[in-house]
């Protein structure tokens, strides 16, 4: 070998020679393994080693040509050697011209491998820039379709209620936040949805901090058009306008290091949208919807309104078996006073009527103008009985208030007539109705000032206990 050795020198190669140690992988601990290029390996070493040896290259990414100087016992193990990395097999003795071409075809060869790794390093390289602009364009179809099932969503109600629970439940999909606060303007107050265990203490101070900034920014101040990313980037303020109108403001609070970024803000620029529409939609319809239901002169729920209400605490009394009592009132001889005083003064006196009658019951019970000098009270769980007492009470008002046109005093009366179910005979709100109407005509009949109730026998309130006049 020390020929071999003083040759190669003598062509211009960098030589060295290792003793093989007791265990061949040991000797990369003390040769830089990148920096070698041709490795000979002496022939007489014991095949595993050499296999070993060729594993442990190939696990530290070393492409040294190896060859291995030597006899080689048979073919098969040849076969082996070459296919597990020997680059060529050198017998011994051999020409040293020999061993010169046989090293420079391995570092041709080595060029050329390295080169198909580079290629391949840059394939890999270039495959995992598409995976993730693959997985970025997902995320951002994935962000898209749950932006447009939110707006859909949002846009589908005309119930505030509605719409912020549907904000509450999808906003998270779109934009991860820990706690989201809704500032609305018309309202005044501010719904905070958070699922994290949070004291009440905390979440009211979020609250009240969302009121101060939502009344500084929409009521004293003038908003920013889009969304503001505050804190560091933990919070972040989403204006709710339609048009030049102010309709509400959306706090989103992170405690993650994560903060809000400049996609998230477009984002939720593009929701502030859909919602405030939502939101001004659905207050509108609210508006509208408590105009058809109240009475012009008095303002109490009209008719219409009141047989609605009637519906659910009637299905409501069924179902829980409690009493509910209905009381018609009607203003005795009416129509003298609209001609002695007037149909303005007779408009006042509907109007005084119905804040007596108002005030004398339960925030439980509703009061509706049921039509002209007729109003109407429907008592939740209560008996024919309990109802009398009502009744008597707002008699009683009526008949110690001074209704006046100017200095003058004017008389009145009113008849009421009280139904209650359940009783038999009374299987619907029309029954109910029909029953109360039968007890007013009867007080009408009887002389006018009194309470007249059914005589339909009731099914849950005892019978025979004193209720009278
Ligand atoms: P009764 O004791 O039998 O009830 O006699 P009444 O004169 O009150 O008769 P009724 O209840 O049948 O007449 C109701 C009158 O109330 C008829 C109508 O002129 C008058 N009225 C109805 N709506 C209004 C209203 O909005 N304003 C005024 N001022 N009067 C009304
Ligand atoms: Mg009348």
């Amino acid at each position: 070998m020390e020929g071999a050795i003083s040759f190669l020198r003598g062509q211009g190669f960098a030589v060295s020679s290792i003793a093989t140690p007791p265990k061949i992988e040991s000797i990369f601990k003390s040769v830089d393994i990148g920096k070698i290029d041709v490795i000979i390996l002496d022939g007489r070493l014991p095949s595993p080693d050499v296999f070993d040896f060729l594993k442990s290259l190939r696990s530290m990414h070393s492409t040294a040509c190896v060859i291995l100087a030597g006899m080689v016992s048979n073919v098969n193990k040849a076969a082996a050697l070459l296919r597990a990395g020997i680059f060529d097999i050198l017998k011994v003795p051999f020409p040293l011209r020999r061993l010169e071409r046989i090293i420079r075809q391995g570092l041709k060869n080595r060029q050329k491998l390295n080169h198909i790794l580079q290629l391949s390093d840059r394939l890999d390289s270039a495959y995992k820039l598409l995976e993730e602009d693959r997985d970025r364009l997902q995320k951002w179809s994935n962000d898209l379709q749950r932006l447009y099932t939110l707006n859909q969503t949002l846009s589908e109600s005309l119930n505030i209620d509605e719409v912020t629970q549907a904000l509450a439940a999808n906003l998270k999909k779109v934009v991860q936040h820990d706690i989201a606060c809704l500032f609305l303007k018309n309202e005044n107050r501010v719904r905070v949805y958070t699922d994290q265990r949070k004291s009440a203490a905390f979440l009211d101070r979020v609250s009240s901090e969302t009121l101060q900034t939502g009344q500084e920014l929409l009521e004293k101040g003038d908003p920013p058009s889009g969304p503001m990313v505050l804190k560091g980037g933990s919070e972040i303020l989403v204006p709710l306008r339609v048009a030049t109108e102010r309709v509400g403001l959306l706090r989103l609070i992170r405690f993650s290091k994560e903060t809000f970024d400049d996609l998230q803000s477009r984002a939720l620029a593009m929701i502030s949208l859909s919602l405030s529409l939502a939101i001004r939609n659905a207050e509108i319809h609210q508006e509208v919807q408590a105009l058809a239901s109240k009475d012009e002169l008095t303002s109490l729920l009209n008719r219409r309104a009141f047989l609605n209400v009637v519906d659910r605490e009637f299905r409501r009394a069924a179902r829980h078996e409690t009493s509910l009592t209905l009381i018609l009132i009607d203003i005795d001889h009416f129509k003298e006073i609209n001609d002695s005083y007037g149909h303005l003064v007779g408009d006042q006196v509907i109007r005084e009527i119905a804040q007596i009658i108002q005030k004398s019951v339960r925030d439980v019970d509703t009061v509706a103008r049921y039509g002209g000098d007729e109003l109407v009270v429907v008592l939740p769980k209560t008996n024919l009985e309990e109802a009398l007492i009502a009744a008597q009470r707002i008699r009683k008002k009526i008949r110690t208030f001074l209704f006046k046109d100017g200095g003058q005093s004017i008389p009145i009366t009113i008849s009421m007539g009280i139904a209650q179910c359940p009783a038999s005979l009374i299987k619907t709100p029309d029954d109910l109705f029909r029953s109360a109407d039968q007890a007013l005509y009867a007080a009408k009949k009887k002389g006018r000032n009194r309470i007249e109730f059914s005589r339909l026998p009731a099914v849950t309130v005892r019978e025979g206990e004193a209720v009278s006049k």
